[in-house]
């Protein structure tokens, strides 16, 4: 993103791209999210139950994972996600790969045809797919004006 600079975000008339990711940053802390910024991903791996993320510093356990590493599919490939003839990471609709509750999202699942909006997107499609998992049923982020409640 730090190359971009937006006219074509919906919703956006222009915006320099680091401005952009830090903005979203604000808006992701604002729901309390545990962010590990700048703290590099070495090995992506399953254990049986879920995965362990292991970074520099630590290692983190997770029944899910959401890959956006962009270009670089080096972890999506070590954790054994299949990919495409075309060479980027083979998911379905949901953003799911071939390995249960491993995601791809963004350059990562697409060979050139890239956008922000895009991108986002498909983060926000993963992101139902596990509500709905941990549901049990479809998750409908359905908010509504306070005036409407
Ligand atoms: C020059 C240029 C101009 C562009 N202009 C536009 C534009 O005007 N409008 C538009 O909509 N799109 C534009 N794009 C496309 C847009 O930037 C991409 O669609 C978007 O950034 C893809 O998002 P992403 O999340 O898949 O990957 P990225 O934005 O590339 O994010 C991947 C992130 O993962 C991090 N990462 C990688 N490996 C690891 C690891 N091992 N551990 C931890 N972190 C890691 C990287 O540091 C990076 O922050 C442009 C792209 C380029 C290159």
């Amino acid at each position: 993103m730090h190359k971009a600079h937006l006219f074509n975000y919906l919703g956006i008339e222009s915006e320099d791209g680091t401005a952009f990711t830090e903005q979203s940053r604000e808006q992701v802390d604002s729901f309390g999210a545990d962010r590990h910024q700048g703290e590099g991903v070495e090995e992506v791996s399953a254990n049986g139950e879920g995965f362990v993320v292991s970074t520099e510093e630590s290692e983190y356990e997770a029944p899910y994972v959401v890959l956006a590493t962009g270009a670089k599919r080096d972890l999506a490939e070590d954790l054994g996600c299949e990919s495409t003839e075309e060479g980027v990471v083979n998911v379905d609709v949901e953003m799911e790969t071939s390995i249960e509750n491993a995601y791809a999202t963004g350059a990562m699942v697409r060979a050139e045809e890239w956008q922000a909006v895009i991108a986002t997107d498909d983060g926000a499609a993963a992101a139902l797919n596990i509500l709905t998992k941990e549901k049990g049923e479809h998750f409908h982020d359905f908010d509504v004006p306070d005036d409407a409640q």
